[in-house]
C-alpha cells in the first residue's frame, strides 16, 4: 500500500523514548537524523519558522549532491543548536506526525540530540549557567546583590565585556532581579470559601516560576488580585525547584529529573487538598502538561499534576462558562497587540487569553501568532542572538502596525525582546496586567 500524503488524524504524541539504550546510540541518532532531515528537505513547509529549518535547507543546497546525503555529520548539529524545542513544527504545521506511517517528531528528535550532546560535555559552561535559573535567581535576588546586578547589567562596556568574557549578547534584554521574591509577597490562602465549577475546583495554587518568583513579582501580585477578585483563593507549594524546561531545552536529563523530584510530591499534595494549578509563564505550564508526562507517562503523581494543570486564562475562561468569572470592568483597554507565545499555542486551548480580555468592553485585540525568537537563552547567546532578532522582526511589525495602546505576550521575557527590539520607549504589559487594569483594582 502506498505512503498517504499527510495526514488528517489528530497528531499522537508517543512519550519520549529516553531509557531506551538506543536513545543515546550514536549510529542510531545519526540515522534518525538522515531519515528526518531527508522528509524535510523534500517538504520544506517549516522554513518560515525558525533557525533550524533554514540552516538544513542552506546546508543540502549547498552540498555536493544537494541531498542530504551530501551533508556532513558535524554539520547536523547547527540544526540541532537552533532550535529551541518551541513545539510549532510538530503541532502547527508537519503531516507526517503519528499516526502517519513516518513517524516525524522533529522537536523530539532535536530534543534526544541535545541529550546526547549534553552526555558527551559538550556544553558550554555559560549555558549551564543560564539555565540554573534556581540559583542564578536566589544569588542575584540578594539585597544589595540585586541592585548591584541590575545596575551593572545597564552598562554598555561592561555588557561588551560580558559578551567578550561570557558570550551573552551585549544588546540582549537581560531581566531585573528583585530581593523581594513573589513567594514571599503573597500569603498561603486555606481555600475554605472556594466555589467549584465545572473542571475547575475553584481554589488554585500558583506554581510561582523562577522568572515570576525573582524577576517580575508584580505580575504574579496581579494575579493573586483578578483571582481573589473573582473569589478563588491561591496559595503556594510549601517548596518549589525550576519547572525543568531550561534544562530540558539543554538537554540535561538528570537536572529535570531532579526538579521533578521536588516539585511533583508537593503538587501533587496540593491536587489531593482539592487545589487546581496554574503558572504564569506558559513554557512552566507546558512542563507540567506535557514534557513530564511525554518523560514519566506511567508516573501517577505526574498524571496527577498534568490533570490539574491549567492556563491562567484557560482557568478564568472555564469559570466564565460556569458564570463565575466577575465583568464588572471598570476600565477598557483600548486596542491591544497580543502576541500568543508559542509554548501556549501548542497546549491545544484555544486562544484563551484573547477571549479573556475581549470580555472587557471597550477593548479590540490583535492577535499575533508568531514566534518571538526568545526562549530564555536563544536571544541572550553571542551566537543567535541576531537570528532572535530577525525571528522577531515580523511581531515588532505587527505591533507597530497596530498602533496599539497596549502590547504585551503571555510569556513576558517575549514582550521584553518584542521592546528590546521595537525600541520606542514602550514597555509591554502582561495580560494578567491588563486584566487587572481593567478591573481596577
Ligand atoms: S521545535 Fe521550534 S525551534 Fe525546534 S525545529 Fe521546531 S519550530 Fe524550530
Ligand atoms: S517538520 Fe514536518 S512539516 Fe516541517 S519541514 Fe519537516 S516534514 Fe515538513
Amino acid at each position: 500500500m502506498a505512503t498517504r500524503e499527510g495526514s488528517l488524524e489528530a497528531p499522537t504524541r508517543h512519550p519520549l523514548d529516553w531509557c531506551n539504550p538506543d536513545f543515546l546510540d550514536e549510529a542510531s541518532l545519526f540515522k534518525e537524523m538522515e531519515r528526518v532531515f531527508d522528509i524535510c528537505h523534500g517538504c520544506r513547509r517549516c522554513v518560515s519558522l525558525c533557525q533550524s529549518f533554514p540552516t538544513l535547507f542552506d546546508l543540502v543546497d549547498e552540498s555536493s549532491t544537494q541531498e542530504v546525503d551530501g551533508v556532513a555529520k558535524l554539520d547536523y548539529w547547527k540544526v540541532v543548536d537552533h532550535c529551541y524545542l518551541c513545539d510549532l513544527c510538530y503541532m502547527t504545521k508537519c503531516p507526517y506526525v503519528p499516526p502517519h506511517a513516518w513517524n516525524l517528531d522533529f522537536p523530539h528528535l532535536m530534543l534526544r540530540a541535545k541529550v546526547f550532546k549534553f552526555k558527551q560535555g559538550d556544553t558550554k559552561l555559560r549555558d549551564r549557567i543560564l539555565t540554573s535559573t534556581d540559583t542564578v535567581g536566589r544569588l542575584a535576588g540578594i539585597p544589595v546583590v540585586a541592585q548591584v546586578v541590575n545596575a551593572v547589567n545597564k552598562i554598555k562596556p561592561v555588557r561588551k565585556m560580558m559578551e567578550s568574557v561570557a558570550e551573552i549578547h551585549a544588546d540582549a534584554w537581560l531581566p531585573e532581579f528583585h530581593s523581594k521574591p513573589l513567594r514571599s509577597r503573597l500569603e498561603r490562602e486555606s481555600g475554605a470559601e472556594a466555589v467549584p465549577a465545572g473542571r475547575t475546583s475553584g481554589k488554585v495554587a500558583l506554581f510561582a516560576t523562577c522568572y515570576m518568583n525573582r524577576n517580575e513579582p508584580g505580575i504574579g501580585e496581579d494575579f493573586a488580585a483578578v483571582f481573589e477578585h473573582n473569589g478563588i483563593p491561591v496559595t503556594l507549594a510549601e517548596k518549589e525547584r525550576c519547572c525543568g524546561m531550561p534544562k530540558l531545552e539543554l538537554g540535561d536529563l538528570d537536572a529535570v529529573i531532579a526538579a521533578k523530584e521536588v516539585n511533583i510530591p508537593q503538587l501533587a499534595k496540593l491536587v489531593d487538598a482539592g487545589w487546581d494549578l496554574t503558572a504564569l509563564i506558559p513554557s512552566c505550564v507546558l512542563m507540567f502538561k506535557q514534557e513530564l508526562p511525554l518523560m514519566f507517562p506511567d508516573d501517577p503523581d505526574v498524571l496527577k499534576v498534568k490533570a490539574a494543570f491549567f492556563d491562567p486564562f484557560e482557568y478564568l475562561m472555564l469559570r466564565h462558562k460556569e458564570g463565575q468569572l466577575k465583568t464588572d470592568f471598570k476600565t477598557g483597554l483600548g486596542k491591544v497587540s497580543y502576541h500568543a507565545a508559542c509554548h501556549q499555542r501548542v497546549q491545544n486551548i484555544g486562544q484563551k487569553t484573547r477571549e479573556v480580555l475581549a470580555l472587557v468592553p471597550g477593548t479590540e485585540i490583535d492577535v499575533i501568532e508568531r514566534c518571538s525568537g526568545h526562549d530564555g537563552t536563544y536571544a541572550v547567546k553571542k551566537e543567535s542572538h541576531a537570528a532572535a532578532m530577525k525571528i522577531v522582526k515580523p511581531v515588532v511589525g505587527r505591533v507597530q502596525q497596530a498602533k496599539a495602546d497596549h502590547y504585551g505576550s503571555d510569556c513576558a521575557m517575549a514582550g521584553h525582546h518584542i521592546e528590546n527590539a521595537m525600541k520606542d520607549g514602550r514597555a509591554p504589559e502582561h495580560p494578567m496586567t491588563l486584566l487587572r487594569k481593567a478591573y481596577g483594582i
